[in-house]
């Protein structure tokens, strides 16, 4: 029987994960090692109770005291906090889900690695934070990656079995999000209520409001080029605001392999899961008649900025993605906070990055996993100092 690990399990992929789990038979098909959540306690102790997990572990140690409370009698052993996490990456798990949300996924998809794992990867923020880091790592121990993220998923689905040599270029599709077709004067009003409200993915709040400002295709575009080794300068985004193509690969006799899909991650985490297999995946079938027609139209970097900057960070290459990440993670935690504007974000992680230009040496290899938390420590701070700045000099607007 094989066994697994989910990270993030309490999230929007750890629950979908959790779906594919149970219906394939739960505990009958699959030994669950470690489940892991932070806040929502209740449901991680659920979850822990019907796959029968070894050990459930909450990032937050205050809620340790609740956690063994909502586990009490049913032999899963309850842990709590930073250290714990990464010792539950530890524990021998045939695949493991990184499916935290931000740079708190890497530490724990760092450890899996390092015992050799297959890592079904959610967690793009561990890709661009320290993508080379990454791969070198899963290298150096025989580990698998496999990519969750559905464009990622696309583009591997669209390779295999292709020469990468005879790649020409890479498109991931973009929704456009809900502000596709609004005025810029808007744009600056958007509120967090109408960000979350993402067309057509049913996704976690972080990652809804990071596509309504594209910092989620940014953090893609670097994550492509980082995992499957493009240059930037093949890899375009396009919009498509049907979502139903993923990704497009074009090779250098103009052929061009696309993927297409539902808007569902049970369809790209259930490929991780069986992969090198196909397995039976319970999605909703593609009815390309009833849907009638697909429509295409190139970003506007006006409207998201997010897109040009992570063309900077590509260039820039070394510790360049984790002060992106971190400093994006910043700016979209005082944007929920109501105190800064939508368009504000991407402001901040611009002056970030240019203040951190001038103080340290950004595109600096990234040698260890201490370099990385260093940066992502660094830019964190200054994108505060600079995000409050902001709020000051401004009006909130949430
Ligand atoms: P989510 O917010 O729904 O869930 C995040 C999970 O991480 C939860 O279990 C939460 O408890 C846990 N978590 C949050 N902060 C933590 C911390 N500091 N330490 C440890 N655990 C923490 O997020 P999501 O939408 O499921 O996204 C998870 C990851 O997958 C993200 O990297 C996201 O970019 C990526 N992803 C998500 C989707 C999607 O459809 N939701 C699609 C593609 C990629
Ligand atoms: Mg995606």
């Amino acid at each position: 029987m094989r066994s697994i690990s989910i990270f993030g399990a309490t999230g929007s992929i750890g629950e979908s994960t959790f779906d594919l789990i149970q219906r394939a038979g739960g505990p009958a098909a699959y030994r669950t090692v470690a489940v892991t959540g932070a806040r929502n306690v209740a449901r991680l102790a659920e979850m822990a109770r019907e796959l029968r997990a070894e050990v459930a572990v909450t990032a937050d140690e205050a809620l340790l005291p609740d956690l063994r409370a909502a586990l009490a009698g049913s032999g899963v052993e309850a842990a709590a906090g930073a250290a714990a996490l990464a010792e539950a990456a530890d524990r021998p798990a045939d695949w493991v889900m990184s499916g935290i949300v931000g740079a708190a996924g890497l530490v724990p998809g760092m450890r899996a690695l390092r015992h050799g794992r297959t890592l079904a990867l959610a967690n793009k923020e561990s890709l661009v934070t320290a993508g080379p880091l990454l791969m070198a790592t899963a290298a150096a121990h025989g580990a698998t990656i496999l990519p969750v993220d559905s464009e990622h998923s696309a583009v591997f689905q669209a390779l295999t079995g292709e020469d990468a040599g005879a790649v020409e270029r890479v498109i991931i599709t973009a929704s456009g999000g809900p502000f596709r077709d609004w005025p810029l004067e808007r744009l600056a009003r958007a509120t967090v209520a109408e960000a979350k409200a993402h067309p057509n993915w049913s996704m976690g709040n972080r990652i809804s409001i990071d596509s309504a400002s594209m910092f989620n295709k940014a953090l893609e575009l670097i994550e492509t080029r980082e995992f499957f080794g493009f240059p930037p300068e093949m890899i375009e985004v396009l919009v498509h605001p049907q979502s139903i193509v993923h990704a497009l690969v074009g090779f250098r006799d103009g052929g061009v392999m696309a993927h297409l899909g539902p808007a569902d991650m049970r369809h790209a985490i259930g490929f991780a899961l069986h992969w090198p297999d196909r397995g039976h995946i319970p999605v909703e079938r593609l009815d390309l008649a009833r849907l009638g027609s697909l429509s295409f139209e190139a970003p506007d970097d006006r409207r998201f900025p997010a897109l040009r900057l992570a063309r900077e960070v590509m260039a820039l290459r070394g510790l360049a993605g984790a002060a992106f990440n971190a400093a994006k993670e910043i700016a979209l935690d005082h944007f929920m906070a109501g105190g800064i504007g939508f368009l504000d974000m991407a402001a901040v992680v611009e002056d970030t990055l240019e203040r951190l230009s001038a103080e340290v040496a950004l595109t600096s290899p990234v040698g260890t996993l201490e370099d990385v938390l260093a940066m992502d420590h660094l830019a964190r701070t200054r994108a505060g100092e600079l995000a409050l700045k902001r709020k000051e000099g401004g009006r909130a607007w949430n």
